[in-house]
């Protein structure tokens, strides 16, 4: 149906401009006389297809408004819900609550954004005498009402006034923190009047917003996996920072952080919650000291943890259950800031007030124990992050893959930038809540290696688990290897292990000086059975592996006393990955042409040879290696091991 493709064209439309759509809040709809079509919920717009909308009876919507509800709000909403639920058409598919106020404007496409611009407006102190001056008398505002069927029954008594006045339907409707209803019968129409909305808002600015470059939040490697452990007291979290021009408007300057103090709309109170904690320390001690006096007697004052922290010189902290979340949040929050600053042009910020807030606040509880029991099951690494180099292709690659799947964040470590993003963009594909970024690094850099840990405490808070994977492999006997190569190998597999365990080990202490007695940190050494046993023509890579089990047992003992765990896992052959399957560089080349394999003509030869020293006759997959990962971060009464996965190639006395 044309009508159908022309929503899809409009919700995309806007969906996808982050200037009207904002972690997806809005939604759509078409209608004929006896059917409405609105987006579902927990649908996005930038990308909903026909299959996003949920299809209503108009015939069982109409009488909803007459209709005698509880007077108990937690009962009206649920009996106003189920009904929505019978003039439901489609299965499985929930229409917004908001679908009732679609149904009443009478034309047919109806298009109700939050975008900034408009809330600057309707969140400032002269929201209705400005829309009237700027849009004249007819202007339809509508003061705050209370989310669900109040707000409803409010709107549709400003239409049938409108009516009254004027002998038309209104096009725009004008919602006070809150956002605006644009309808009309064509989307071209719908268009125009959100251009002409747009235009004479930026016209009368007064100031506009800074630039949204990315500022840096430096030293926060040391302050946030602090405070990311402060906030785990009820499991762990994720949390995620952002900087730029408008969020350090705010988090540099005491005052402006008043504009944004209480909050603006019942969106933000949903992501966000309506209390926030502010740090003004000057130096990463005094943040510190701030977090550990604020952020408990927060949690014993509001009842919740804090979704979003403000620090000076950091920037925007948000503190979520995920990192997908922890994205929302900082969205959400970023235009709450932008709302808050263009409002100045109308008169200064109008927040809610306590009463409207309280009723969201005791809205979201009973939503949420209604969602509790459909919350899904954790994987074994949820919230964790989990750093691993040379990440972008081969073993490093494969045990991400499987980690991601077990919920974890995963930052993808690699030199190689363009597989690496590659890598990193598959991966996300794969993820729930999770999330997956690439960071260019090269593990025998000092400097490389700090701003990776820099870059995933930005991203995720905090690391978990570093797992030393990055490794080259330039097999030759004597007579072969030359000081260079050996040089070149030992530099990445030895000397790379040390410099990433001297970085990462300052955070992951720092982690555990904050932690609950029970949380322990990992670093993961990803050695090899040459680790453990001499490799004939092979010495450069198995000098430096059985050198990284020296490294593991002694980082083991100075590292004990912090809680942090060291250990190796030394698998056996990954025949299928690229070390020895690559057809220009790989082993089972390497070795025919350099005769390590006594009368072996072919590679396949050579392949033969290998797996027929393997008892289990197999080579060791990402899979198997993961399973290690796994045991050796849920356990916690070793250290300093190396732990074979061989295929019982290997076996320790
Ligand atoms: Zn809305």
């Amino acid at each position: 149906m044309k009508e159908i493709e022309q929503l899809i064209e409009i919700s995309q439309f806007y969906g996808r401009d982050s200037r009207y759509v904002i972690a997806g809040g809005g939604n759509t709809s078409y209608k004929n006389a006896d059917r409405i079509w609105v987006k579902a919920s927990g649908v996005s717009l930038a990308t909903i297809t026909e299959d996003g909308f949920a299809l209503l009876d108009r015939t069982k919507l109409r009488p909803m408004s007459e209709k005698k509800y509880s007077d108990d709000v937690a009962l009206r909403e649920e009996e106003v819900k189920n009904d929505l639920a019978a003039a439901t058409l489609t299965r499985d598919k929930r229409p917004s609550v908001e679908t009732s106020m679609h149904n009443i404007i009478e034309y047919a496409f109806v298009v109700h954004l939050h975008p900034t611009l408009v809330n600057a407006l309707m969140c400032s102190q002269q929201a209705e005498s400005m829309l009237k001056k700027l849009f004249g008398e007819k202007a339809l505002f509508v003061e705050y009402t209370d989310p669900g069927y109040v707000l409803f029954k409010k709107v549709e008594e400003k239409i049938k006034a409108f009516r009254a006045a004027y002998g038309e339907e209104p096009h725009v409707i004008w919602l006070q923190n809150h956002g605006i209803f644009v309808a009309a019968d064509t989307i071209e129409e719908i268009k125009n009047i959100y251009s002409d909305i747009f235009g004479t808002l930026e016209k009368s600015l007064q100031k506009n917003l800074p630039s949204d470059e990315t500022l840096s939040s430096q030293d926060a490697e040391k302050v946030i996996p602090a405070v990311r452990m402060m906030l785990s007291t009820n499991g762990l979290k994720t949390l995620k920072v952002r900087n730029n021009p408008i969020i350090a408007f705010f988090s540099e300057n005491v005052e402006n952080r008043q504009l944004i103090a209480k909050p603006f709309t019942p969106d933000e109170i949903v992501y966000c919650k309506s209390n926030y904690l502010f740090f003004d320390g000057n130096s990463e001690e005094t943040l510190l000291h701030e977090a550990e006096t604020q952020i408990p007697v927060f949690i014993e004052k509001q009842g919740y943890h804090p979704h979003v922290l403000l620090m000076k010189g950091i920037g925007l902290v948000a503190a979520g259950p995920n990192a997908k979340q922890c994205e929302t949040i900082l969205d959400v929050f970023e235009d709450a800031m932008k709302v808050a600053y263009l409002a100045q042009s109308f008169g200064g910020e109008h927040p809610m007030t306590q009463n409207q807030i309280d009723f969201i606040d005791h809205w979201e509880v009973e939503n949420y124990r209604r969602s509790v029991s459909t919350t899904k099951s954790n994987g074994r690494a949820e919230n964790k992050t989990i750093v691993i180099t040379g990440a972008a292709q081969g073993f490093g690659e494969g045990i991400a893959r499987c980690l991601v799947k077990e919920g974890a964040n995963i930052v993808v470590a690699d030199l190689n930038e363009e597989t690496g993003r590659k890598t990193a963009g598959e991966l996300n594909t794969l993820c729930g809540g999770n999330r997956v970024v690439f960071v260019k690094t090269d593990v025998t850099n000092i400097a490389s290696l700090e701003s990776l840990v820099h870059d995933a405490v930005c991203n995720f808070g905090a690391i978990d688990c570093y797992i030393s994977n990055a490794g080259v492999l330039r097999a030759g006997g004597l007579d072969e290897m030359t000081p260079e190569t050996f040089d070149f190998v030992t530099r990445i597999n030895y000397y790379g292990y040390f410099y990433g365990v001297k970085v990462v080990s300052r955070t992951l202490k720092l982690q555990t000086r904050f932690a609950p007695k029970d949380y322990y940190a990992d670093i993961i050494q990803i050695n090899s059975k040459s680790g453990l046993r001499g490799s004939k023509a092979n010495f450069a890579y198995a000098g430096g592996k059985f050198g990284g089990i020296g490294l593991t047992q002694s980082f083991a003992l100075e590292l004990a006393p912090y809680r942090i765990k060291v250990n190796s896992i030394c698998p056996g052959n990954f025949y299928e990955g690229p070390l020895w399957s690559d057809p220009e560089n790989g082993l089972f080349l390497q070795y025919l042409k350099t005769g390590k394999v006594p009368g072996a003509k072919t590679v396949e030869d050579v392949r033969e040879y290998y797996l027929s020293q393997v008892p289990m006759k197999k080579g060791c997959t990402p899979d198997d290696v993961t399973k290690g990962v796994l045991y050796l971060m849920e356990q916690c009464g070793e250290t300093g091991q190396a732990l074979p996965i061989t295929g019982g190639q290997v076996m320790l006395a």
